[in-house]
């Protein structure tokens, strides 16, 4: 799948993409929230994970919420430097739906997207399953066989 990550710290951005590395996923990221949002259409991603300082103006909740605004519905996890209380609540609110702290924990991060990546397969599995289905031709019965001499009508080949 494709992740987006919004985050202005090379070193968290090389992290996550030896984690994606590892399942096989592609990375994409931004330092600023407002370039994330310029290519977001185009990008198309199939999880965001969210700093929640950038180097833009925008901070990484505005992002969120302009995302959701939007109409988006894709999962975001907000992931944050600070521990403070309420941090969480406050991401939750702005439409993240996880939140994970920093530095990142290794072990959650691959089991998260490991996780997402679940439910976008059963997602597409779902999307294929609704599809309709061509409709088969219509079964065409070939026509009986006329076995029957043409001239005397009796079974072919008893005639002479
Ligand atoms: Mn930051």
């Amino acid at each position: 799948m494709r992740i987006l990550y919004v985050e202005d710290n090379p070193a968290n951005i090389s992290l996550l993409q030896r984690v994606a590395r590892m399942g096989g996923h592609e990375v994409l990221y931004y330092n600023e929230g407002e370039k994330a949002l310029e290519n977001f259409a185009s990008d198309n991603p199939d999880l965001i994970l969210m700093d929640l300082q950038l180097a833009g103006k925008m901070g990484g909740l505005d992002v969120v919420r302009k995302l959701r605004s939007d109409g988006v519905s894709k999962p975001i996890v907000a992931v944050t430097a600070y521990a403070m209380m309420g941090d969480k609540e406050r991401c939750l609110e702005a439409g993240c739906d996880a939140y994970l702290s920093k530095p990142l924990p290794v072990a959650e991060l691959v089991e998260m997207v490991s996780m997402y990546q679940e439910k976008v397969n059963a997602a597409a599995a779902a999307a294929t399953a609704s599809a309709p289905t061509p409709e088969k031709p219509a079964v065409t019965t070939a026509p009986e066989k006329n076995n029957r001499c043409a001239r005397c009508r009796s079974e072919a080949g008893s005639c002479s």
